[in-house]
């Protein structure tokens, strides 16, 4: 970590969550089950909602440390926290919803207006906030922690927000900001330190992933237009052309990516010649196939067995 600083810093950037690119891909080369289509339009519509969250928090311009998408354990319970800012005299909690439409709260239940009752985000939030302080007092870290709920899109709407609670409404984004970016901080060693020991627990592997059961054999093979899902049919002068969308794409992107989507759809298998070219339906020779490998993985094994890392 860069010790001079002129205001906030990411120390943890968002990634799409590998839940969710497992199931994109898939549902490009198989047909979901109803509960894992529906799944995936969960975790496509949280996901837009944190990137939409990030873009407002630019203007964010108080000395912070940011630490996004955090999985963290204590005493064996898993929790996830959406964001994390470190400011000098408090830790801010964020979680964000990106849910649309006019909700109301039912004493302790949250529904639509329909009647409709979904998961309390609010009992969301308080759990990972206990969870979390438990977890600082285990590490020796003493600091006020604040949370947030924070509801992203400029479309939802929830009657009757109670005074006193840890809502933010769209309509309130901005002026939330303008009273963040009025406090002062400044941060030490200390802040630096309590950054380093939260990134160190963080859980790659979620616990919480729910992933359907697949096979290669019964996989749709082929190359897939990055932009649109479409298969992609031929190349010509090493781009390939999507019918569907008509953005195109150099063939040794395209192997690089058939490689990576391989790899992470069968991590226990390794990434040869032969196999890619079976996974991407005999688009591409065995050579450009080969080429592209050995320049942008790593070769191992011999000859006729090589693959690639
Ligand atoms: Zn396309």
């Amino acid at each position: 970590m860069k010790e001079e600083r002129k205001w906030n810093m990411i120390v943890k950037e968002r990634t799409k969550p590998e839940e969710l690119v497992i199931l994109q891909t898939l549902k490009a080369r198989m047909e979901l089950e109803e509960k894992d289509a529906q799944n995936l339009r969960t975790l496509e519509k949280g996901y837009e909602g944190e990137v939409h969250f990030d873009h407002w928090f630019t203007n964010h311009i108080v000395e912070s440390l940011i630490i996004n998408d955090l999985l963290l354990e204590v005493n064996g319970t898993h929790f996830q926290i959406d964001s994390l800012v470190i400011t000098q005299d408090r830790l801010h909690l964020f979680e964000v919803k990106n849910l649309e439409g006019d909700y109301y709260l039912d004493g302790d239940k949250f529904k639509t207006v329909a009647g409709t009752e979904i998961k309390n985000p609010l009992h969301q939030l308080s759990r990972a906030e206990s969870l979390l302080k438990q977890l600082l007092k285990n590490l020796g870290f003493y600091i006020p922690l604040e949370p947030h709920l924070v509801f992203i899109n400029p479309e939802f709407a929830l009657l009757q927000t109670p005074l006193k609670s840890p809502i933010i409404l769209p309509n309130q984004l901005n002026r939330f900001m303008d009273k963040m970016n009025r406090t002062t901080s400044k941060l030490t060693n200390k802040h630096t330190k309590l950054a380093e020991a939260l990134l160190s627990l963080h859980i790659k592997k979620s616990p919480f992933s729910r992933v359907p059961g697949y096979d290669f054999d019964r996989l749709r093979k082929g190359v897939i237009c990055e932009a649109c899902g479409e298969f992609l049919e031929s190349y010509s002068r090493n781009k390939f052309i999507c019918r569907q969308c008509e953005s195109q794409e150099h063939i040794e992107s395209v192997v690089i990516r058939a490689a990576k989507s391989f790899q992470l759809l069968f991590p226990e298998r390794k990434v040869t010649t032969a196999t890619l070219y079976e996974w991407i339906d005999a688009r591409i020779p065995p050579k450009t196939i080969r080429r592209v490998l050995k320049s942008n993985f790593s070769a191992k094994g011999e000859c006729s067995s090589t693959y690639y890392e």
